[in-house]
Parts: C-alpha cells; sequence; structure tokens
C-alpha cells in the first residue's frame, strides 16, 4: 500500500517555512498531496488559483509532489486521496496546542489516518503567511519569506 500524506494549509501565501517542511518530508512518503484550503467562511488575502499555481509553480519538476484543492474536512479528503497521514508543520508552543486538538478531533473522526508533526528548521520558526500578509499590505518586500514563485507573481 503506497504511503500518500496529505499537507493541508491555506497556503495564504506559501512562504519558505512551508517549503521547508514539504522538501524534509517528502523523502517519508511515496507521494506527498499539497491540499488547498477553500473555506468559504475564511477569508484568504491571496484567491484559491493564486495559492495553488504558486506552490505548482515551486515544486514544477517533482514527481513526488502533487498540489489539490479542497473544501471540507480534512479526514475526508485523505480519503477521497487515500491517504494515511496529514502533515503539519510545529514552529513554537501555541501551534503544539492548536495542532493536538485539531490532530486529535482528527483521529477522533478516523482512527485510520496519522497526523505526522515536523519541526520547522530555526530560521524557518518566525517566518508565517499571517507575517507575510503584513508585510505585503505595507508594501514591504517579503522575497526572503516566499518562494520566488510568490515574490515574482505579487
Ligand atoms: P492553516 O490555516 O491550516 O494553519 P497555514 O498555511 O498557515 O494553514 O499552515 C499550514 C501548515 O504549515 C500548518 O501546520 C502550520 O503550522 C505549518 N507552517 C506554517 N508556517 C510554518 C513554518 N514557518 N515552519 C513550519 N511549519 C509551518
Amino acid at each position: 500500500m503506497s504511503r500518500i500524506a496529505l499537507f493541508p494549509g491555506s497556503f495564504d501565501p506559501v512562504t519558505v517555512g512551508h517549503v521547508d517542511i514539504v522538501l524534509r518530508s517528502a523523502h517519508l512518503f511515496d507521494k506527498l498531496v499539497i491540499g488547498v484550503g477553500n473555506n468559504s467562511a475564511k477569508q484568504y488575502m491571496f484567491p484559491l488559483q493564486d495559492r495553488i499555481d504558486w506552490i505548482r509553480r515551486t515544486f514544477s519538476g517533482d514527481p513526488r509532489i502533487e498540489v489539490i484543492s479542497y473544501t471540507g474536512l480534512t479526514v475526508e479528503c485523505c480519503k477521497e486521496i487515500g491517504a494515511r497521514f496529514i502533515l503539519r508543520g510545529l514552529r513554537a508552543a501555541p501551534d503544539f496546542e492548536y495542532e493536538r486538538s485539531i490532530a486529535q478531533m482528527n483521529r477522533y473522526m478516523d482512527q485510520l489516518i496519522e497526523t505526522v508533526f515536523m519541526l520547522s528548521s530555526p530560521q524557518f520558526a518566525p517566518v508565517s503567511s499571517t507575517v507575510v500578509r503584513d508585510i505585503i499590505r505595507h508594501g514591504g518586500d517579503v522575497s526572503t519569506f516566499v518562494p520566488e514563485a510568490v515574490s515574482s507573481g505579487l
């Protein structure tokens, strides 16, 4: 049975922190599917298609990585794509508290799906899409914090 992992998130926009998690974990799985959330209750800064295109361009040429959009429950998306693993990144303690409750609720809903956590590399721990959006709103330079596909597409 092939090991498929779903890396779900908003990726609004994708950052070098996300890229680090993807590249370091891709070899653990046969396929890593990046699931770009499209939640009607959430207000995104960037349209879904931009968020997807930037990730596709960042990982183009890497056959292990696929990008999809999804709505609804993460465990339902996992079932649809045959993923037995959910990948999430951890930067610091607040991430842990948030991720723990989500992972435990997902486990309650489907005990066959395991959430796997990868710690951020120290140099990327302060990077978040939230801070990147703030810098963009105020006209600052985010090229250090996002992959080239994003900085060249802004
Ligand atoms: P969400 O809205 O689901 O939190 P994000 O795009 O903000 O979506 O994050 C997706 C995942 O990537 C989460 O597990 C988050 O903790 C992780 N992540 C975000 N930034 C970093 C970073 N700099 N280093 C490691 N993991 C990160």
